[in-house]
Parts: structure tokens; sequence; C-alpha cells
């Protein structure tokens, strides 16, 4: 899972217990990836300033079927998504 902590990656795995997209994959994966969902002013810090600001939540989504297996707005797993 690029881009968590190890605390961080741990507690999403946690929030996901159970939870697997179509093709059977669970949320630690190498085919599901985090999304980051940006506030407006988060996106413009990112994209024209090149800071980064934590996202306002993280979509688990697979990159093989589309599902999406969790969203989490922790602000631990957030603060680590960098
Ligand atoms: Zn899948």
């Amino acid at each position: 899972m690029a881009g968590l902590s190890p605390s961080a990656k741990a507690l999403v795995i946690a929030a996901a217990a159970g939870k697997s997209c179509r093709c059977g994959y669970s949320v630690d994966h190498i085919m599901v990836s985090p999304e980051p969902q940006y506030s407006p002013w988060g996106s413009f810090c990112v994209l024209f300033m090149g800071i980064s600001t934590p996202p306002l939540k993280l979509k688990f989504v697979c990159r093989n079927c589309k599902s999406h297996l969790m969203t989490t707005q922790d602000p631990k797993v957030l603060a680590s998504f960098i």
C-alpha cells in the first residue's frame, strides 16, 4: 500500500477486515490503491504550488475491477498519506 506508514496501514486493514473486491482482493493487496480526495484548496496546493496537504479522505479502489472497498476519514491515516 503505497504512501501509508505501517501504523496507518494497520488501521486501514483493521477497518476493512473481511472486505474484498469482486476479484477477491483485500484492502492490503497490491492491486488495491488508495485514491486521495482533496478539498478544492488542497488540490490547488498540490497541483499548482507543489505543497502536499493531507487529503480529506482516502478511497481504496481495486485497479482491476474498480470496486470501491472502503473510504477512511481517520486523521491518523490521512496524516500519514503524503
Ligand atoms: Zn478487484
